[in-house]
């Protein structure tokens, strides 16, 4: 368990420094997810999708190249 990333929401993690993004949840709320992990929830949401049709709403996929960094990058 030592893989575990303190700043990210999922329990996925490889690398405890890994950078964190903000991966927005389909109900409104967010995430803050290691990229491991965000492929991770992309997977499972995918397979939501697949299994509930017309469900993409509820387990939208997101790309984590165009995902907001978390915390948000200051202007220096
Ligand atoms: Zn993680």
């Amino acid at each position: 368990m030592s893989d575990i990333n303190p700043n990210c929401d999922g329990g996925h993690c490889r690398d405890p420094k890994g950078e964190v993004r903000v991966y927005p949840l389909g109900s409104g709320g967010n995430l803050i997810l290691c990229r491991a992990c965000w492929e991770h929830e992309n997977e499972f949401n995918r397979y939501q999708q697949n299994k509930h049709f017309a469900a993409r709403e509820l387990w939208p996929t997101r790309d984590w190249e165009t995902a907001k960094h978390y915390p948000e990058e200051t202007q220096s």
